[in-house]
């Protein structure tokens, strides 16, 4: 790859007289004569435009060989006695003699930052829509946590039980025959066996019959293979970019070096493979109808009460081949806000419940949310 260079001559303002554009070349401006001076460097030479895609600058280079003569005399310094700009391979002030002295300030030689690359699309508006939703997700989540810890919190009330409630359940079961269907390979015959008094049973398995050959499921098998494409983009190289660098030379030029860079483009292409293909095969195993036995319910009793009535269970009469299951529930009604309706508190023993009466004046700790927490005699 060839490489271009251009020298490209910067222009300076006079400070004295106002005359603009004046080319770098000029140590002293034509019109006043007044040499350009360390304050002048702080307003820089100016080099116009530089084409933001390439970084190359939309002046023309100069070819005269006094102009490249002075970008090749290194970076400008200026004389510590009268200011003025001079040369860097002049070792005396042209305006007043003085050598070049150690404190004399001098411009640099620098590398200038590149053409800018090319941006990825601004992702903005997508990201504050994301930021939005993030902040309502935390601002939703805090709100509900803060809500959940008042709703934890709890105080103590005196109040007073006003009613009590009890509710009591039997369900009788029976160990019946009953038919049921199950895999051949999974049925293991074994005689049934009755409970005695509710418990030892053996459900059984007794008399397969009916054996059928039924679906049990299915299972992937290769079934040849086909061709699947898919379209990819792969990097190719179509055609090239000028780029170019540029170094300021301290004294008023600069070097630009261009060149031509390969460009990659996206190319999108198919991508084939064989790949097998399957398909499902139902499988099948043999199904039979048996005999067992299981718990039916045959039949249920409910008993209740309140205020003081003691808790008594239903009164059912089981063979034994029966099971009885029981339920129980105890409920104190408690107020401790005048105007307030009554709240249910439930208990999990007999023995808990007994403790507490009708009328009896209680604390309570309850939560912000209504639970009651803790019952105290008062
Ligand atoms: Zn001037
Ligand atoms: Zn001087």
């Amino acid at each position: 790859m060839t490489k271009r260079i251009r020298i490209i001559e910067g222009t300076w303002n006079c400070s004295s007289c106002d005359t603009k554009g004046i080319a770098a070349r000029h140590k002293r401006c034509p019109t006043c004569n007044n040499p350009r001076e360390l304050t002048d460097a702080e307003s820089e030479f100016d080099f116009g435009e530089t084409d933001a895609a390439t970084g190359k600058s939309r002046r023309e280079g100069v070819t005269d060989e006094k102009a490249l003569d002075m970008a090749r005399a290194g970076a400008d310094w200026f004389c510590a006695y009268c200011g003025a700009s001079n040369r860097g391979d002049h070792p005396r002030c042209k305006q007043c003699k003085a050598e070049r002295s150690q404190d004399a300030q001098a411009l640099r030689e620098r590398e200038l930052p590149g053409p800018a690359r090319p941006v990825p699309a601004k992702k903005g508006p997508v990201s504050k829509v994301v930021w939005v939703l993030l902040g309502g997700l935390f601002l939703c989540c805090f709100g509900s946590m803060i809500y959940g810890v008042w709703m934890t919190r709890t105080q103590d009330y005196a109040g007073e039980i006003v009613g009590t409630a009890w509710r009591r359940a039997v369900t009788q079961e029976r160990f019946s025959p009953v038919t049921k269907e199950g895999w051949r390979d999974e049925l293991r015959l074994q005689p049934a066996r009755m409970p005695v008094n509710g418990t030892g049973e053996v459900a059984g398995v007794q008399n397969l019959r009916g054996c059928v050959q039924s679906r049990r499921g299915s299972r992937q098998v290769a079934d040849g293979t086909h061709r699947v494409c898919r379209t990819k983009t792969r990097k190719k190289a179509c055609g090239t970019e000028e780029k170019c660098r540029t170094r300021d030379k301290g004294n008023g030029f600069r070097e630009e070096v261009c060149e031509d860079i390969t460009r990659y483009c996206d190319e999108s292409y198919e991508d084939c493979n064989e790949e097998t293909r399957y398909r499902d095969e139902p499988i099948y195993a043999t199904r039979c109808s048996y005999d067992t036995y299981q718990w039916k319910d045959v039949a249920r009793q409910e008993t209740a009460g309140k205020d003081g009535e003691a808790p008594r269970w239903p009164d059912l009469a089981p063979r034994p081949e029966d099971r009885l299951q029981r339920e129980e529930h105890y409920t104190l009604r408690i107020t401790w806000k005048k105007g307030e309706p009554p709240v249910e508190h439930a208990l999990q023993t007999e023995q808990e419940f007994l403790a507490w009466k009708k009328g009896q004046p209680v604390s309570v700790t309850v939560t912000n949310g209504g639970e009651v927490k803790q019952l105290r005699a008062r």
